[in-house]
């Protein structure tokens, strides 16, 4: 019979390849890294993660203010780790430009990692624009497709997720397994707060979507969202109107 790694099970989780399918001790031993990180600061984390994972570690951003913070450290520790953001063809001008005011800056190149279908394609392909009708839908073929096409070949991927964001994310580890990508998730930012990640742009100045001053704390793509009201809930320009709140990006 054949024989693929993942049959051969976990080799532990510093082992160079992490397996597909992993048992027990592997999520035992994850674990334990993770609470050895969780009074490591975002940037010892991000060290870690690139020690053990090398040129197999990168990161998916939405050049939300988080993935900003993360972008500057990376700057710092290893400006060659691979960056992409998911590019729907419906995002804003506005965070498109982060691209270059990213490159300007530190000289890293965030990929666009793209849909097989342009927009227009992709709606001709359906009668009309799929987030009107169907967002999970749109999301899945322009986002989430996408995503797990990109993770083909990584051992493991930074997420700019916060535990203080929302009641799904309080229990997220600092390292963990991402069931739905097949990889080990590391969250640098996870006992950060919305505060400590705006103390870090402010006095780095680092570079964050015009957006955020417009009455935008979530950007997204542009049609799902709207500036929010204060008071509001921070998401609650995200798919207003709609019965979603996620990409199903996390778990
Ligand atoms: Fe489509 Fe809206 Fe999802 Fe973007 S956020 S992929 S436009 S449904």
């Amino acid at each position: 019979s054949q024989s693929s790694p993942a049959d051969d099970g976990p080799q532990g989780a510093l082992a160079a390849d992490p397996p597909l399918k992993p048992d027990e001790d592997f999520l035992a031993e994850l674990a334990q890294q993770s609470e050895k990180l969780e009074t490591a600061t975002p940037q010892e984390i991000l060290r870690w993660a690139v020690d053990r994972y090398g040129d197999k570690f990168s990161m998916a951003t939405a050049f939300g203010p988080e993935g900003m913070t993360i972008i500057h450290m990376l700057s710092e520790i290893a400006p060659q780790t691979p960056i992409f953001n998911l590019d729907t063809g419906y995002q804003f001008q506005e965070t498109l430009d982060l691209r270059e005011r990213i490159i300007d800056r530190y000289g890293i190149t965030v990929e666009f990692k793209q849909p097989e279908l342009t927009v227009e394609q992709y709606e001709a392909a359906h009668g009309g624009p799929v987030y009107k009708t169907n967002p999970n839908q749109c999301c899945f073929d322009r986002k989430l497709k996408v995503l797990h096409q990109a993770a083909k070949g990584l051992h493991a991927w930074a997420s700019a997720i916060r535990r203080d964001q929302s009641p799904d994310r309080a229990k997220a580890p600092i390292v963990g397994w991402d069931r739905k990508f097949q990889l080990v998730k590391v969250s640098p930012l996870a006992n950060w707060t919305k505060k400590d990640v705006w103390s870090m742009i402010t006095k780095n100045d680092i570079p964050y979507n015009e957006l955020h001053d417009k009455g935008y704390p979530s950007v997204g793509c542009q049609p799902c969202t709207r500036s929010v009201l204060l008071g509001e809930d921070e998401r609650a320009g995200r798919w207003s109107g709609f019965q979603k709140t996620e990409c199903g990006l996390h778990d």
